[in-house]
């Protein structure tokens, strides 16, 4: 497979040199020049394949040739160590959980699959890479874990400071060896910002090979398609249209599942559920982007102010904003509205949902006031203990803690204070 830039102003490349690279050298994001949809019978026989199986076929065509096929049986394998489970909350609501993994959040799924990548790809190389991400919270830790280890890698994640959670501060800062934590006094924007700078700097790049494993990275963002096909493996014998709320920052998950989508996934529908940060809320309504600076909530991995997957969103809908509404629709909750919506799934179903998860149940059921026939499932895209302040005092009731978060708790945080890009560049260079 061959991905163009966004920007179109750059050579078409293959999958490795777009995973080694990020971003193109116009900046724009990568996208496959084709998607072949798979065949009818293997949605139909879906339940005779293990997850494994299912997510090979389903990103063979991506990774064709730059990895060998034994080789990327081997890599879903080790993604995949871990459940999707769906739960039903009643017959028009399910919820998948994606919170199974190591890091116990979705992210897990793309920085596992996307570290396999690299770490196949620089094998033989004596060059070190330079993972450099921003956080605004989950994916810190999922790349982190991911990463850790991986031979000729270093990473280096910016996060801003009091603005990610305990947990997942933790999950950043205390896993040492190649990885490494910057806390950057300022937003999560702040760190995004000091990241592309990075990536433009030629005094920089002309000395060490940089890469992204935010969602604008291929590797990243691709194989988050497989868990909606695993979800719609546990739920197509519902015989009703299946819409999928998907909680959303960046967009890269809503994205992915579009993808899922092109495949030939028999999805009626997207809702991006979004918490005050409402970019695309407002695009949707009244056919105007306008980025913001992102305001800080209780959902704070969707505190995004400029969401850098759009672009890709409408790509993949001909940048027909029609064709856009048919698909996507999305809806913007506040903190309030979010606390209460956590409430009602613990009392109604007694179901613990963390805050992302929350929004997204609030997308369903504004779906489906509009299309009550309809099955509506939304991503719980993190393990409700991550966000352990807001879940108890909502739900008036202690959380036993599960052991990957137990784990890390008791050790000690190493993190390097930043101001400036000027810190992180003389960080990188030194
Ligand atoms: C990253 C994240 C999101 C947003 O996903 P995008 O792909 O950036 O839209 C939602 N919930 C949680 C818990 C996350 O970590």
């Amino acid at each position: 497979m061959k991905y163009y830039s966004l920007n179109r102003k750059a050579p078409n490349t293959t999958f490795k040199d777009a995973v080694i690279k990020g971003l193109a050298p116009d900046k724009g994001l990568y996208f496959p020049e084709r998607i072949t949809p798979l065949p009818k019978s293997f949605f139909d026989d879906l339940d005779k394949l293990s997850h494994s199986e299912i997510a090979f076929e389903a990103i063979k065509q991506f990774v064709s040739p730059d990895i060998p096929e034994a080789t990327l049986k081997t890599i879903v394998e080790e993604t995949l160590s871990f459940d999707f489970p769906v739960v039903s909350l009643d017959d028009s609501i399910s919820t998948l959980e994606l919170f199974h993994g190591p890091t116990m959040a979705f992210k897990d799924v793309g920085a596992r699959f996307m570290a396999r990548c690299l770490g196949y790809f620089n094998k033989d190389n004596t060059n070190e890479v330079t993972v450099l991400v921003a956080t605004s919270g989950d994916t810190g830790g999922a790349v982190a874990n991911g990463f850790l280890g991986v031979k000729g890698v270093n990473v280096v994640i910016l996060y801003p400071s009091g603005k990610v959670s305990d947990i997942q501060e933790k999950q950043l800062t205390t896993l040492g060896q190649n990885i490494k934590a910057l806390e950057v006094n300022g937003t999560f924007d702040d760190c995004q910002a000091m990241v592309k700078t990075a990536f433009l700097d030629e005094s920089l790049t002309s000395k060490m090979q940089l890469t992204s494993a935010n969602s604008i990275n291929v590797a990243r963002w691709l194989p988050q398609l497989f868990y909606f096909i695993f979800a719609y493996k546990q739920l197509h014998n519902t015989h009703k249209d299946i819409a999928f709320s998907v909680p959303s920052g960046n967009f890269g998950n809503v994205c992915a599942g579009m993808m899922a989508q092109r495949l030939g996934l028999p999805i009626k529908h997207f809702i991006a559920s979004n918490n005050a940060n409402n970019v695309v809320t407002q695009y949707l309504s009244t056919k105007a982007y306008n980025p913001k600076p992102s305001v800080q909530t209780i959902s704070n991995a969707m505190d995004v102010g400029d969401p850098s997957n759009f672009i890709r969103i409408q790509e993949m809908h001909g940048n027909d904003f029609e064709a856009l509404k048919d698909n996507l629709s999305s809806y913007s909750f506040t903190d309030e509205e979010t606390r209460s919506a956590m409430a009602e799934i613990h009392d109604n179903y007694n179901y613990v949902a963390d805050p992302h998860g929350a929004v997204g149940y609030l997308g369903c059921k504004s779906h489906l006031e509009t299309t009550p026939e309809a099955h509506c499932v939304f991503l719980e895209t993190a393990h409700p203990t991550k966000f352990l302040d807001v879940v108890e005092e909502v739900i008036d009731e202690k959380q036993p803690l599960p052991s990957q978060i137990e784990a890390v708790m008791g050790k000690e945080k190493v993190a390097t204070k930043i101001d400036s890009y000027d810190d992180l560049k003389s960080f990188l260079l030194g």
